[in-house]
């Protein structure tokens, strides 16, 4: 059988733990996990340097 990701022969025994596919990495493709374009939103990373700045300018009386 193969990856229905990449097309490659996979290994389709129980020592192959990403079963049906290849490999984690196909594995992932499928879950759309690793699409890392997508996951890295630069908002994201902004936002969550937001409330550490927030926190600091607060004073600590
Ligand atoms: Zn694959």
């Amino acid at each position: 059988m193969r990856c229905p990701i990449c097309k490659q022969p996979a290994d389709m025994t129980p020592a192959n733990r990403f079963r049906p596919f290849c490999s984690e990495r196909c594995q992932m493709v499928d879950l759309g996990t690793w699409v890392d374009e997508g996951y890295r939103v630069p908002g994201a990373a902004v936002e969550d340097r937001e409330h550490p700045d927030d926190f600091k300018k607060k004073p600590l009386h």
